[in-house]
């Protein structure tokens, strides 16, 4: 059964409650990375002006504290130009988090209506708690 590596499961305890229980649970059936828990403010503003966020600190859930409200996951082992896999990967974690009863929302999109054609800024490793 896949598990998280040491990196992985420290940026995950960094996160939400709800965010360990559902990754937990994806992990035991789609083998997968934790790439960002929390975002230090040094490291958001280096994320913002990468183009990776767009977003400033204090803005983004990965912002939030104690515990951070989003966190970047991807399958593992990790393929860039495979797009197709980012987004079959999210549905999956969409799948479990229904499941589990917990609101989520997904950087590829980020409205909610299942399409990602609409979608003005694709951060397909991103996924956060919706309070
Ligand atoms: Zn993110």
């Amino acid at each position: 059964m896949p598990h998280f590596g040491k990196t992985s499961k420290a940026r995950l305890d960094g996160c939400d409650q709800r965010l360990q229980l559902l990754f937990r649970f994806v992990v035991q059936y789609q083998d997968c990375s934790i790439l960002v828990g929390p975002r230090s403010e040094e490291d958001q503003m280096t994320a913002y002006t990468r183009g990776r966020s767009k977003l400033k600190w204090p803005e983004s859930r990965h912002n939030v504290q104690p515990l951070s409200k989003a966190v970047d996951a991807a399958p593992w082992p990790i393929d860039w130009n495979d797009r197709e896999r980012f987004v079959k990967f999210a549905g999956a974690v969409q799948l479990a988090a229904d499941f589990l009863g917990i609101a989520i929302r997904w950087g590829g999109d980020w409205d909610g209506d299942g399409t990602g054609t609409d979608n003005s800024f694709d951060d397909l490793v991103h996924f956060e708690i919706v309070d």
